[in-house]
């Protein structure tokens, strides 16, 4: 079967810190080793956590160097959250989607505003966790962040929730395979919408309908 070559779909996950994004992510990614799902690596002026990468979990900037960036326009989107900046590369965007990829982006909802004025077929999705209480734990549970920066994640948790409705989807991350089977299923039926399929299997087409 002829496949011609198609843009890739572009995903938003939001969440507040803690209901478990980054995991979900993560694990649909080692569920799909062929490369077809990529997630955005963003840039921030926050301090590398412990055991954290620079280039492969953030690009870490200061603020300055993040400034400059800004200025010649270099992000997609930013936006300040928790006190420090984030922002996500146009070019590395544009290249995955030119290569067919399907692009995850870990972004707040500030971000995600950004992101579906310059690209209306994004799909969103929000994960909550189902309770504050069982929220606060896995910040804790995770062990990277003080009680410090744990309270101010709390104390930002609701406000970032109350964004919920403006997102596509909504998944209550309970069951952590649950959430996974939901994410994965939304991901793989955005695949198979119309007019990708249309340019993916032009040649099928041509060939079925004579
Ligand atoms: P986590 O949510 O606990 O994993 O914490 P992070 O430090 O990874 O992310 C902090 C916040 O910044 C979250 O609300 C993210 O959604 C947001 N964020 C991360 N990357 C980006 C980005 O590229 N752009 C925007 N706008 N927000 C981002
Ligand atoms: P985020 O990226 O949204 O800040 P993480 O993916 O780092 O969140 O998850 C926060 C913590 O909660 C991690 O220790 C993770 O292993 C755990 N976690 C995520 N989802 C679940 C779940 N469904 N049940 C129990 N623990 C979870
Ligand atoms: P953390 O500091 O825990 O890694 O991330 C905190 C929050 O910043 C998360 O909710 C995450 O989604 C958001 N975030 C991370 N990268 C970006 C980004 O590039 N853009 C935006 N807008 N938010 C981001």
């Amino acid at each position: 079967m002829t496949a011609s070559p198609v843009l890739g779909n572009l995903f938003i996950i939001a969440a507040p810190s803690g209901a478990g994004k980054s995991s979900l992510i993560r694990a649909l990614l080692e569920k799909h080793p062929d490369q077809s799902m990529q997630v955005s690596v963003s840039s921030t002026t926050r301090a590398p956590r412990p055991g954290e990468v620079q280039g492969v979990h953030y690009h870490f900037l200061s603020t300055e160097e993040f400034e400059q960036r800004i200025d010649a326009g270099e992000f997609y989107e930013w936006a300040r959250v928790f006190g420090n900046y984030y922002g996500t590369s146009r070019k590395a965007v544009e290249s995955l989607l030119a290569e067919g990829k399907d692009v995850f982006l870990d972004i707040d909802w500030q971000g995600a505003q950004q992101v579906r004025e310059h690209h209306p077929e994004v799909r969103s999705v929000f994960i909550v966790p189902p309770s504050l209480e069982i929220l606060e734990e896995r910040l804790r549970v995770r062990g990277q962040d003080s009680d410090e920066v744990i309270a101010e994640r709390m104390a930002k948790a609701q406000a970032e929730m109350s964004h919920y409705h403006e997102f596509d989807y909504l998944l209550v991350n309970d069951d952590f395979n649950n959430s996974l089977a939901s994410l994965e299923h939304i991901v793989l039926a955005q695949r198979q919408k119309m007019p990708h399929q249309q340019i993916r299997y032009s040649s099928v087409l041509k060939e079925l309908l004579g």
